[in-house]
């Protein structure tokens, strides 16, 4: 890779969520070659195979067996090189390392005892840790110009004991800034000594409260470069005013994040591209009047988010958000976003009309044409189940339920079969629509995903609903059978006397 021009486009793999098989790659990358990016950020978090000191964070770990061999992560390096694709590496080394401080050998590296999220950077294991993982991680890759480490969204900073002895000289509001700058500096000249030619990138969200006199002290310029990022769309982008003129004094280089899924909900599973492509529209219009004060623009990560953090739930997975890449990328590429863009894209991937902008609310008619990118069945399948999801939603939390078959009537036995029947049709046909929607996801997404996203996507959102629609109808039937009777007087039924066939 060139370390001077801007016209880098990396796509972000974030893999600790929904990871791919290696297979899915061998069509995704050519396409993504095809639609114009030049290289991957790759954030392995814990499908990387670590080994030795450090094997049980990874996929060599007991817990994520299922995810990446050593032979599967060469060959997805080996895919993206056969198409021309840049891998930069990104490996957390302060905050985000819930992966690692979960563990028992780890905990007790955190800043605070019952938070995994933030290392602390006083205590000397952190930093042999972080060598350790960033170690393997740049010998495992061959050629890489740049290694991004992480470094946002540190939570947690100055509340152990050993850091507040440390820092309790400073100015109160420099105390964080330093303990930040200190671990992010050691981490760097570590790199720096160890591999002289790569370069160091960084998130930016740390630097942003900390003061141009203390980034200037600090030399950090000559270390790291930014990667700054923003993901909201036009209407509110707002990034600190005075970020450029600060950053420009201190960095010679800098990067732009922008991002075409994960960032408009934590549970959501649709993208809405109308709001991915504001934020790249919004990006452009940055850079067109600000990467002039910097020597060099590197370029932007098209981040997709996979979860929120390591606990959060799954949001929208891979294959679901292409089109939206696609999008995300010709805006990005043209300078513009136009009606033409939109239906090139639309044809390209074989929808038969251009696809939503905003595919809520839900339901809306599913994706038609002939449909050509790697893993629309899921894309489409997820389509169904967010419109079943609606269907199910208005059922349950609905009137007719509130109504004549709450909680309190089926407790009691005081209900109308009148109204039962129908519910209980209800009921029997959205569980049979939802077995059908398992049947296809869990046959498409088998040939995407190992079984632990499988396991964790259907017993998150399919798993729970049937559960409820099953005790639903059970309750039904048993109504059904007291037949609008109530208890009292010489009245034989209960709800307790009344057996039920046990639920197949
Ligand atoms: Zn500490």
């Amino acid at each position: 890779m060139e370390r001077t021009i801007s016209s880098n486009r990396l796509v972000h793999l974030d893999l600790k969520g929904a990871p791919a098989k290696v297979s899915y790659y061998e069509k995704l990358f050519p396409m993504l070659k095809k639609m114009g990016a030049t290289g991957l950020l790759v954030e392995w978090e814990d499908t990387f195979p670590y080994g030795d000191e450090v094997a049980d964070i990874g996929s060599s770990g007991p817990a994520n067996h299922d995810l990446y061999s050593k032979e599967d992560a060469r060959l997805l390096l080996e895919l993206a090189k056969q198409n021309d694709l840049v891998v930069i590496p990104l490996v957390q080394t302060f905050g985000h390392l819930e992966f690692v401080l979960k563990h028992k050998a780890f905990q007790n590296l955190r800043e605070v005892e019952n938070y995994p999220s933030s290392m602390c950077p006083t205590n000397p294991n952190s930093l042999t840790l972080v060598k350790a993982m960033i170690k393997q991680i740049v010998e495992f890759h061959s050629d890489l110009s740049f290694l991004h480490i992480g470094a946002d969204e540190v939570w947690h900073m100055a509340l152990c004991e050993r850091c507040q002895a440390q820092v309790v000289l400073e100015k109160p509001e420099d105390r964080k800034s330093r303990l930040f700058l200190n671990h992010v500096l050691a981490v760097a000249k570590f790199i720096q000594s160890m591999y002289p030619s790569l370069g160091i990138i960084i998130w930016d969200d740390m630097l942003r409260s900390i003061s141009p006199e203390i980034l200037m002290e600090y030399d950090l310029g000559k270390y790291v470069e930014p990667m700054v990022w923003h993901y909201r769309s036009e209407d509110n982008f707002v990034l600190p005013p005075d970020i450029w003129a600060k950053y420009s004094k201190i960095f010679p280089n800098f990067w732009v994040a922008s991002a075409f899924k994960g960032a408009t909900g934590s549970s959501r599973m649709l993208p809405i591209p109308a709001y991915h492509i504001g934020n790249h529209l919004a990006w452009l219009k940055v850079i067109k009047e600000e990467a002039g004060k910097f020597e060099n623009f590197r370029g932007v990560a098209l981040t997709g988010w996979s979860r929120y953090d390591h606990f959060a739930t799954l949001c929208e997975m891979l294959p679901v958000a292409i089109p939206c890449l696609a999008l995300c990328l010709q805006t990005w590429i043209s300078g513009t976003f136009s009606l033409e863009i939109h239906d090139n894209i639309s044809k390209d991937l074989g929808f038969s009309t251009p696809l939503l902008l905003n595919p809520y609310p839900r339901p809306q008619l599913l994706t038609q044409g002939k449909l050509d990118f790697p893993g629309w069945e899921i894309m489409v399948g997820v389509e169904w189940f967010t419109n079943l999801q609606e269907k199910i939603r208005s059922v349950v939390d609905g009137d007719q339920v509130e109504t004549w078959f709450n909680e309190w009537q089926i407790k009691n036995s005081y209900t109308n079969p009148m109204q039962i029947e129908s519910l209980l049709a209800s009921f029997s046909s959205i569980l049979t629509e939802l077995a059908s929607v398992e049947v296809y996801l869990r046959r498409h997404m088998a040939s995407v995903f190992h079984m632990s996203t499988l396991n964790e996507w259907l017993g998150t959102w399919i798993e729970p609903r049937r559960k409820k629609l099953v005790q639903l109808e059970h309750d039904a039937q048993l109504q059904m059978r007291i037949g609008g009777r109530v208890d009292g007087g010489d009245f034989p039924f209960s709800a307790q006397d009344v057996q039920m066939e046990p639920q197949a």
